[in-house]
């Protein structure tokens, strides 16, 4: 009989089983458009889920009871890092990665019941209604109110940057339902179906030219109280808990190894400036170390997380290296691309499939993601506020 196999020798199986995925079951047009940096449609986010299903690697990370695979934080970053690198998409993470596990957590049974198998069936699509023109950084002075009114609340006020709300089914909600002192208090956490009247949703375009992210107002728009999670008042617990799970997962080192895997390929083949060849080959090298850095620590704190408790700043020391590390590999592509990359037009990127090697339209992607990648230091928690997590954690200010 063969000796059980030690836990560096499951965690290679694991991800030897993630890239066979990849490369048997991952829909070849979807990973296509990934490598190209295209804009990536519903249908093909739909296809990528659906291909993740059988395995029941949706939610991987949830527990068995709600049709997870009971993931340790290690596979889950194993996971994340194997296939973003092979080209698999986001895992849009409203539902699953955000609200799913608020509702197991804190949610009633009837909320469970109803929630949950959708989520995991990717049959119903969510969206996160946090931030407000007055209230980023500074969540707790979010306005918008909800009112009760017999068994509804009734709700005004505006959300935005909502991102892909207008492919969601539900969105989840940060409302203030009284005014308290302290402002953390008299927030609730409320659920609530896109299709009820007196809900409107304005595009935002971003520098790329795509519609990624959306304004969203609330006019007396009517939620059932059976909608709110927890408790009345309790919502900054639940917005909290959720916000600590948004930090494990952005690092992204995944797609990082990807794109610097780009980058080299170009320099490589001297489709740029030839005469600055040694400059960003020493550029690269700088870059990979930086990214050798980020794993270890991701891998480290990986080991250590049981996941009984979300991370502290650990999470915030990985959103700032993963984004700097993203734009910084974006910036030196564009720059290597040189005029190539400036023929920027957004139907280049809305194509079911990559171009041609040749023509502005092939490299149309690497523009995309510089001009989009600008935001991975804002959304999630700028990485200032990150920093005053960690200065807050280590230096007890
Ligand atoms: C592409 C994109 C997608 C997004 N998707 C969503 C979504 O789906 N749902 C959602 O709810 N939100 C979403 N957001 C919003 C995002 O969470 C906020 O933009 C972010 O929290 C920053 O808030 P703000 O934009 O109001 O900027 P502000 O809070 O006004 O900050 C402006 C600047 O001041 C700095 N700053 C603010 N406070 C401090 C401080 N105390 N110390 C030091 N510096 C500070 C910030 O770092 C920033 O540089 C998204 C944002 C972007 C850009």
């Amino acid at each position: 009989m063969s000796p059980p196999a030690s836990l560096a020798e499951r965690e290679a199986a694991f991800r030897a089983e993630v890239r066979l995925y990849c490369e048997r079951e991952l829909p070849a047009k979807v990973r296509a458009k990934v490598q190209a940096n295209l804009f990536l449609e519903k249908q093909d986010y739909v296809d990528y889920l659906h291909s993740l299903i059988p395995r029941g690697w949706v939610a991987g990370h949830w527990p068995g009871t709600w049709g997870g695979c009971d993931w340790t934080p290690m596979q889950r970053f194993i996971f994340e890092e194997e296939s973003a690198a092979s080209g698999a998409p986001w895992l849009i993470p409203f539902g699953i990665s955000y609200v799913g596990p608020v509702i197991f957590t804190f949610g009633s049974q009837a909320q469970k019941d109803r929630f949950l198998p959708t989520i995991l069936a990717s049959t119903e699509w969510w969206a996160q209604g946090y931030s407000e023109p007055g209230a980023g950084s500074d969540l707790a002075g979010l306005k918008t109110r909800a009112v009760r009114d017999g068994n509804d609340y009734v709700v005004n006020g505006q959300k935005t940057w909502t991102t892909y709300v207008q492919w969601a089914d539900w969105i989840f909600l940060l409302v203030r339902t009284s005014e308290e002192a302290r402002r953390q208090q008299g927030i609730s956490f409320l659920l609530v179906d896109m299709k009820t009247p007196g809900i409107t949703v304005r595009p935002i375009r971003t520098m790329d030219g795509c519609h990624h992210v959306n304004e969203v107002f609330f006019d007396d728009v009517r939620v059932p109280v059976a909608n709110l999670v927890g408790e009345e008042g309790g919502g900054w617990r639940y917005a909290k808990f959720l916000l600590g799970n948004e930090r494990v997962i952005a690092a992204e080192t995944g797609k990082s190894i990807r794109q610097l895997e780009h980058l080299k390929a170009l320099v490589a083949a001297g489709t740029g400036r030839a005469r600055d060849q040694q400059v960003f080959e020493r550029r690269i090298a700088e870059m990979e170390l930086k990214l050798h850095a980020l794993r270890a620590f991701c891998l480290e704190a990986a080991r250590q997380m049981d996941g009984s408790a979300p991370p502290g700043a650990e999470a915030s020391i990985m959103k700032i290296r993963g984004s700097e590390l993203q734009q910084a590999i974006a910036e030196a592509t564009i720059e290597w691309l040189g005029a190539q990359a400036l023929a920027y037009r957004p139907s280049d990127v809305h194509r079911a499939s990559p171009a041609s090697p040749d023509g502005p339209a092939a490299t149309a992607g690497f523009m995309r993601e510089y001009l989009y990648g600008r935001a991975a230091t804002i959304y999630g928690g700028s990485n200032e506020i990150q920093r005053n997590i960690i200065a807050k954690a280590e230096l007890g200010l």
